[in-house]
């Protein structure tokens, strides 16, 4: 068992806070690794310690393992948490990690091999009988063998980078003529994307909804499950709103897709957070992947089972997190998550950077709000545009869905555009209301840009004069930027 004094943080914005905050909770020190271009962040101000790890680009800062574990090693901490995305699944990290004499907090790098490689889960599954979607996952990649496969899967078929992720080298096949092009195209990008020209087939499920399970390993290797959330709600294969627990499951399905998520994690011997994600159509499941990770979603479970994660996390690393058998675990309410990002949802969601004006995001019981930046903070090009979460929690869906509306409307951020207005007009769809939603719900409502607002005269005049408090602050002279003062403003309305 090894007591941390200090932890360093491989990531950056809103999830970098969160793992601070959990990190204060039990009185253990932060180290921030970050990139040259995160300096104004709000991880940057409350981490106890910060080391720099290279410039903005992420081949040579958050996606450097060197970097990252010299970081750590000078910061004085005995372990890594690598929050998501970045080098969070990475095996070798979590493996140099470990031969550097400090802790990576996540599974072990064998587990991230077996069950982070998207093949190599799939075979584990079909051993234990966990269902598929039906597909090709074999060796031979050759594009005659990829076509005549596709063929006998029937279209549409989806082909996937065997190394891909974050909805990133996908690529939906409608018919024979296109099959050879788009596997072709499929593997050169997924080559350039993430090393590996290997990709995989499966029949493209046109009505499904996408549920998954958060697993966790505790340190005697006990895994059990913390019920699960409902994400289908994407655009572009991602994720925007999410929800625990999900509305359409059954407690019959709720209770076999539990199991399987288990088995599978059972069998890759998981210790720590991870989900296990699976399609839903026509009551049937299908297993998809399992992210060997703390997800971006996690607070909504945190929210409706009383638990969190992140200190679980720390403390299963530190070997002393054992689930207790005495512990009823049942999900409570109902809790939705919003990703707010820095985008125009005027302009097709183009990403929206600058300097951040007034923030308000409105307190109450029942909210909580994960973010990464405030008022002062620039939000730069170099990485994703997501800048914040806000999470909902309320006694039943119907009025979690009305408090998420109305602390939307109250929220206000100036300097750039979010997604606000977008999450709304979702928000307040009636195929969300009902629950009935498919991971096929915002190509098919909401493939367009949205109209922009007319402005009342009041809000003319506040967006007016704010905008020129923000140019005057800053010493910006009156002519220069954009004249417009809602192209630079936003306030849910
Ligand atoms: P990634 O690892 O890049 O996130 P996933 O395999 O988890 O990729 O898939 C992301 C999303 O893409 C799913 O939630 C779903 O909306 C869509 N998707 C993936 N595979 C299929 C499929 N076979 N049929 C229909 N939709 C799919």
């Amino acid at each position: 068992m090894t007591k941390f004094n200090r932890i360093a943080i491989a990531n950056r914005g809103e999830v970098a806070v969160r793992i601070i905050k959990a990190c204060e909770e039990l009185g253990i020190e932060s180290v921030l690794l970050h990139s040259e271009a995160d300096i104004e962040s709000r991880a940057y101000r409350m981490a106890t310690k910060t080391i720099c790890i290279g410039p903005a680009a992420t081949a040579e800062s958050y996606l450097n393992i060197k970097a990252n574990i010299n970081g750590a090693l000078a910061g004085g901490a005995q372990a890594i948490h690598p929050g998501f995305g970045f080098l969070s699944e990475n095996a070798d990290f979590a493996e140099e990690v470990a031969q550097a004499g400090l802790i990576f907090i996540g599974p072990s790098s064998e587990t991230i091999r077996s069950l982070g490689d998207k093949v190599h889960c799939k075979d584990l599954a079909k051993k234990a009988g966990i269902p598929l979607v039906p597909g090709y996952q074999g060796e031979d990649q050759k594009i005659s063998k990829l076509i005549q496969k596709a063929e006998k899967i029937g279209y549409p078929v989806i082909v996937k980078a065997a190394a891909g992720g974050g909805g990133r080298g996908m690529k939906l096949i409608l018919n024979s003529q296109d099959a050879g092009e788009l596997i072709e195209s499929a593997q050169r990008e997924a080559l350039s994307a993430f090393g590996s020209s290997k990709v995989f087939l499966e029949k493209y499920l046109d009505r499904a909804k996408h549920i998954e399970f958060q697993v966790f390993g505790d340190s005697t290797g006990q895994v059990i499950h913390f019920f699960d959330r409902e994400c289908s709600v994407q655009r572009r294969h991602q994720k925007i709103i999410e929800e625990a627990t999900s509305p359409s499951l059954t407690d019959e399905l709720r209770r076999s897709m539990g199991e399987a998520a288990c088995a599978i994690a059972t069998m890759g011997r998981y210790k720590g957070a991870g989900t296990v994600e699976f399609l839903l159509q026509d009551n049937e499941f299908y297993l998809l992947e399992v992210n060997t990770r703390l997800q971006v979603e996690h607070p909504v479970t945190e929210e409706v089972m009383g638990i969190d994660l992140v200190k679980m996390q720390i403390l299963t690393a530190q070997g002393e997190y054992v689930h207790d058998p005495k512990h009823i675990r049942l999900p409570r309410g109902h809790s939705i998550e919003c990703r707010i990002y820095a985008e125009n949802p005027f302009l097709g969601g183009v990403p929206s950077t600058g300097l951040l004006g007034q923030i308000h995001w409105p307190e109450g019981p029942g909210r909580r709000y994960e973010y990464g930046f405030d008022q002062g903070d620039t939000i730069t090009p170099f990485y994703d545009p997501m800048i914040a979460k806000v999470i909902v929690w309320d006694e039943n869906r119907p009025r979690a869905i009305q408090k998420m509306l109305r602390v939307l409307k109250n929220s206000t951020v100036f300097g750039v555009h979010t997604n606000i207005p977008y999450l709304i007009e979702i928000l307040s769809h009636k195929e969300f209301v009902m629950g009935t939603m498919t991971t096929r719900f915002i190509e098919t409502y909401f493939s367009e840009s949205l109209k922009e607002p007319e402005l009342t005269d009041l809000e003319k005049k506040i967006a007016q004069s704010a905008l020129m408090q923000l140019r005057q602050q800053n010493g910006v002279s009156e002519s220069s930027g954009t004249a417009s003062p809602w192209s630079t403003f936003w306030r849910g309305v």
